[in-house]
């Protein structure tokens, strides 16, 4: 939040939202990083600025309204006996339904309960954070218990949801059994470390307490860090990393990084850009085990027969929704929790889900974009207002790293031929058909 007041007589500060990932540009508090001073107006930054988190430039902002038509209920601590609506999860998709129901109704009871402190952050900025120098108290936007207090709704933190009865309508978590009206589930997705990878002596990034955790231990000073995984945050990590002064070895299971993604010829431009910035890349690598060598650095062992050592060794290896609370319940799941396309109703009766946890005609769609529409769609249809309902579209999908930006669109098909547009020094765009159209591009 700026402290700066406005002075320039054109009225409060306003916000804009990246369409792309999500950010919120707050000319207040403007983006020193990028050369934006606190106080800069929207329609006073540069053309050719682009998106801090993702690249994209200023036409893919839009103004982004906190709606607070309704004046929030001063927050109950006290259990609240009324049963209302009950978010499980305090990312970005929980805390966007809450924001969508506040957004209309001032007085419908919601209880989010996190297994996190609920804090909130913008998680995409986790894999650039190092190089840029941000702290875990910069990258934590809001605590968990203001943006309850804003919201009007009973924060259960540190609680984890446990069981699940539809027929009963209520929820058990790790402090008591709750009754709802309607239920969310927006609990994301976890880590998917292979059984080849012993979790105590790598780190996983996909929150803000583990990734403050790596950056207490990365403070210290310049390391040797192995990143397994090279996918889009692995990749990612790796050039933050770097950027940040470690001594960087990327290991990936194909020749190329991110095979399922891109074609040979964006493989090779986004590895000369990450080999361009010292970094290492072990191809066609599987690690069959990790093991604390008497130094007190990590082995890896290859299927190769070889091995390479490293201070600090981070899976990013995926990610897998946890099935065990809706599978017990009854509820369909399919490498998410399945829910209907349109309005995001799951199997069970009153039951939403939205975000990393789902699942959409038996796809998982992790990426930030949609989640403010799924959340607007389930408000929506919790309070019961009209909405045309949630239309589901493959994000545009923006590789944050500098040494090699890629931008994807459409819906890529793995083994389908691209065929070349253009390919110059400065720029690569191909495209993939299927029948004719144009389904997927890319440029890099
Ligand atoms: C390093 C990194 C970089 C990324 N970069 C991009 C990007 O550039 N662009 C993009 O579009 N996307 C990006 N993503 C993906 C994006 O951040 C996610 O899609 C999004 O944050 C998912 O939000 P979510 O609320 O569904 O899940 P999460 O953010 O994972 O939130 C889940 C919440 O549920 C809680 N929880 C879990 N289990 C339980 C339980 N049993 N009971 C109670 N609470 C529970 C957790 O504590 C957490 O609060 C990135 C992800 C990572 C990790």
């Amino acid at each position: 939040m700026s402290v700066l007041e406005p002075l320039d007589g054109l009225g409060p500060w306003q916000q804009f939202l990246c369409r792309a990932c999500g950010l919120i540009y707050d000319e207040g508090e403007g983006d020193p990083d990028s050369g934006l001073p606190p106080g800069t107006r929207f329609t006073d930054i540069p053309e050719d600025w682009s998106c801090p988190i993702c690249g994209v430039t200023k036409a893919d902002f839009e103004p982004y309204v906190r709606r607070a038509k309704a004046a929030p209920m001063p927050v109950s601590v006290a259990p609240q006996r009324r049963p209302g609506v009950v978010i499980v999860g305090g990312g970005v998709g929980g805390w966007s339904v809450a924001e969508a129901i506040r957004a209309e109704d001032a007085r419908l009871p919601i209880t989010l309960v996190s297994a996190c402190d609920g804090a909130r952050y913008h998680k995409p900025e986790l894999s650039v954070a190092l190089g840029r120098g941000l702290s875990p108290e910069v990258l934590r936007r809001e605590t968990g218990a203001t943006a309850a207090a804003r919201l009007g709704l009973r924060l259960m933190a540190e609680t984890v949801a446990v069981g699940l009865s539809p027929e009963r309508h209520s929820l058990r978590t790790t402090r008591g059994t709750l009754s709802y009206t309607h239920l969310v589930l927006a609990h994301g997705a976890r880590p998917a470390l292979p059984a080849s990878l012993d979790p105590a002596l790598c780190w996983r990034v996909n929150d803000l307490a583990a990734w403050s955790s790596l950056h207490a231990e990365l403070a210290r000073g310049a390391r040797t860090v192995a990143v397994i995984g090279a996918g889009m945050v692995g990749c990612e990590l790796a050039e933050d990393l770097a950027g940040a002064g470690h001594a960087v070895t990327l290991v990936g299971a194909e020749a190329l990084p991110l095979p399922e993604l891109l074609p040979e010829q964006a493989g090779r431009r986004l590895l000369a850009g990450l080999e361009g910035l010292g970094i290492g890349y072990r191809g066609n690598s599987l690690v069959r085990g990790l093991s604390r060598r008497p130094d007190g650095t990590v082995a890896l062992a290859l299927a190769d027969g070889t091995s390479l050592a490293a201070a600090t060794v981070i899976a990013a290896t995926g990610l897998a929704t946890p099935s065990r609370l809706v599978r017990s319940a009854g509820l369909a799941f399919e490498r998410g929790i399945v829910v209907d396309s349109a309005s995001l109703r799951t199997s069970g009766p009153d039951i939403f889900a939205l975000g990393d946890c789902v699942s959409i005609d038996g796809r998982p769609c992790r990426f930030i974009e949609p989640v403010a529409r799924q959340a607007a769609t389930i408000a929506a249809t919790i309070l019961g207002r009209d909405h045309p309902g949630y239309a589901h579209a493959a994000p545009v999908i923006r590789l944050k790293t500098r040494s090699a930006p890629i931008v994807l669109h459409g819906t890529p098909v793995a083994g389908a031929p691209w065929h070349v547009v253009e390919d110059s020094e400065h720029r690569l765009a191909m495209e993939q058909r299927q029948g004719g159209d144009v389904t997927a591009w890319l440029a890099a």
